[in-house]
């Protein structure tokens, strides 16, 4: 599948594709290349240039070079379209080239300064590598805007940037909510010494760091969700197991959210590196 923010973020480019390496492909030390892969290697090297049949017809032309991520090692691979009507595209992995992914993995390749990239990660890594797009320096910042009852120290926090969001929206939202976490209302929650009120923090389910590559406002009550701190700790910090329950029930509660992107449900999975790797 196509590169989407968060590689875009961690690689510099838009011209990228990754997807799981399958046990048979494992197995058979091939890789059927589909879709976005096919399309960027065609590109890249060009439609006259891949071998149409066996990698032995012509050994010259099937073998082609690759910089290993992320050394930036030169390596070779071969490629062919094995079949005369080109329906399939096929990419030869291999441990004596240096690029024998493991069953499981993702396996990546992007374009960058007109050279292909290769690599490949644990799932789990390029989930937690892959991430930029929830980076957010100044939360904290906007977390104690959302409590502060101290009239200076707020002018002072408001110079920073996590003023383009709009505390007053987000106690709104607490109060419409009657001050509960919105993944669970019986989840426990302390009484804020600032507010007198129960702790929530607020979350924008749609980052609020793309508002600039959407050219959008996303500080919307709709896109504001009231959280308890175990809850919105978890949606940052947590591997999927935990993370993409909590994702669940918030669209449940509010799938109005998805029109402020007119996208769906896997939109926001990879906002967070949670969407399915086919
Ligand atoms: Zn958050
Ligand atoms: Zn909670």
């Amino acid at each position: 599948m196509e590169f989407n923010i968060n590689q875009f973020l961690k690689f510099g480019t838009k011209d990228g594709s990754y997807s799981i390496v399958t046990e048979r492909e494992y197995y058979d030390s091939q890789i059927t290349a589909t879709d976005a892969e096919a399309e960027l290697l065609i590109n890249h090297f060009g439609l006259s240039n891949i071998t149409v049949g066996k990698v032995a017809s012509n050994p010259r032309l099937s073998k082609k070079e690759f910089l290993l991520y992320p050394s930036g090692q030169k390596i070779y691979l071969n490629l062919v379209f094995p079949k005369n009507n080109k329906p399939e595209l096929r990419l030869y992995i291999s441990q004596t080239a240096g690029f024998k992914p493991e069953s499981g993995t993702v396996w990546f390749l992007f374009k960058l300064q007109n050279k292909l990239w290769i690599g490949s990660m644990p799932e789990n890594q390029w989930r937690a590598e892959n991430i930029g797009a929830l980076e957010d320096d100044s939360d904290s910042i906007y977390q104690s805007l959302i409590q502060e009852k101290d009239e200076i120290k707020i002018a002072k926090l408001a110079s920073k940037e996590a003023f383009t969001r709009d505390r007053k929206l987000a106690q709104h939202r607490m109060t419409v909510e009657d001050y509960r976490c919105e993944c669970n209302p019986s989840h426990e929650l302390f009484i804020s010494k600032y507010t007198n009120l129960p702790y929530l923090e607020a979350h924008h389910l749609i980052p609020i760091s793309l508002q600039k590559q959407y050219n959008k406002n996303f500080d919307l009550l709709d896109n504001i969700f009231c959280l308890c701190p175990f809850c919105h700790r978890a949606i940052h910090f947590s591997e999927q197991s935990t993370s993409r329950p909590i994702i669940d029930t918030l669209l449940d509660k509010r799938p109005e959210v998805l029109n402020i992107i007119r996208g769906t449900e896997q939109d926001i999975y990879k906002f967070y590196s949670l969407e399915t790797i086919i």
